[in-house]
């Protein structure tokens, strides 16, 4: 590890350095007369970094060495892949999850998640429990949304991913969920990473809108040093200046993600955009920077939903952008990951 201390340390600064040093068995070694870069050498873990990191004296870590978090990217590393039922994430494979925002009725929970298993997505998604940013607002079905993603799970094959917004509804919320969702609003809720990464289920984990990207993967090491190495990065959009859009789609963002670190990035337009108009470029946008698949938000009649209603395409629209999908993944040796017919993947 390499760090560089800060110019003027106050008494007892470097001391503090070299007694963490000394307890992490790291032999430190000056690399300058002036003392300001420090080497550390000796047997890296993941957790050092952050331990410098906190120390007064510590200007900046500037090479970790060993000491690469567990979401890191080592040199020569290939991706970690990812499944959810018969959708597969990462590796070049790219798999599409859509549905509702909110899970509303069963009608039309059944009537989506048909319309999108018929247009290329593997996974419905839709919310029973709402992390809403009034306490006004509908707040969702909860048990009984559970209950109406069960039935779509059965009647369609496809797998389930839904929020869970407390610690304490991991359980329940686990017993449908064939992923977790862990919203935007959660992604700084260290209680609730670390329970979803005591289960064995894939997380799929949005990027909080003004978190920046270290935060982010910070938030995805919470859950991998819990033991759940199934962690599904999504880029949502961030806050932005400029209120056309509902955010603003972090493309570069995506880029470097999938440089960054091993794990499965995908992209949500529809959040990102807060318009049905810009779905489909975001999602193109998304893909063409390496997201390795997309979550959309699909509904015949968006006048009558609850949450999330303008920014909701149709099923029409939502084949258009898997077709896509499946050209623009092509262009790099990737592949859209198709589903098997209704029939073999319900077993009936
Ligand atoms: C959602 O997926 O419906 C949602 C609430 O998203 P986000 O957490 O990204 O705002
Ligand atoms: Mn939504």
């Amino acid at each position: 590890m390499l760090i560089r201390l800060r110019k003027k340390l106050a008494a007892g600064e470097l001391e503090l350095v070299l007694d963490l040093a000394r307890e992490l068995a790291l032999v430190p070694r000056f690399l300058d007369p002036e003392r300001e870069f420090l080497e550390l050498s000796g047997p890296g873990r993941p957790e050092h970094r952050s331990r410098f990191e906190d120390l007064a004296g510590v200007h900046a870590v500037l090479d970790v060495g060993a000491s690469r978090e567990l979401h890191e990217r080592t040199p020569g590393r290939a991706d970690t892949q990812v499944q959810v039922g018969a959708a597969r994430f990462g590796g070049g494979a790219v798999s599409l999850i859509a549905g509702p925002c909110a899970i509303e009725s069963v009608e039309r929970t059944l009537e989506i998640a048909r319309a999108v298993a018929d247009r290329g997505a593997l996974a419905l998604r839709g919310g029973a429990f709402k992390p809403r940013t009034s306490p006004y607002s509908f707040q969702g079905s909860r048990a009984k949304g559970l209950e109406m993603l069960e039935r779509a799970r059965v009647e369609t094959g496809l797998a389930i991913v839904t929020e869970v917004l407390d610690p304490r509804d991991v359980e329940l919320v686990g017993e449908v969920a064939d992923m977790f969702q862990i919203g935007s609003r959660n992604m700084f809720n260290a209680p609730l990473l670390l329970e979803v990464g005591r289960t064995r289920k894939p997380v799929l984990l949005k990027r909080g809108f003004m978190a920046s990207l270290r935060e982010f993967v910070l938030a995805a090491e919470y859950i991998l040093s819990a033991g759940n190495g199934q962690v599904v990065l999504c880029e949502r959009g961030v806050r932005s200046f400029d209120s056309t859009a509902r955010n603003m789609l972090d493309v570069g963002g995506v880029a470097w993600l999938k440089r960054h670190t091993h794990l499965p990035v995908i992209v949500d337009p529809s959040h990102a955009a807060g318009r049905g108009d810009l779905v489909r470029p975001l999602a193109r946008a998304g893909l063409a920077a390496g997201a390795d698949g997309l979550i959309v938000e699909v509904h015949p009649n968006p006048s009558e939903v609850h949450s999330d209603g303008n920014q909701a395409i149709s099923p029409a629209e939502f084949e258009l952008l898997a077709q896509d999908a499946r050209a623009l993944v092509a262009l790099d040796g990737r592949h859209l990951v198709s589903a098997t017919p209704l029939a073999a993947r319900t077993g009936s």
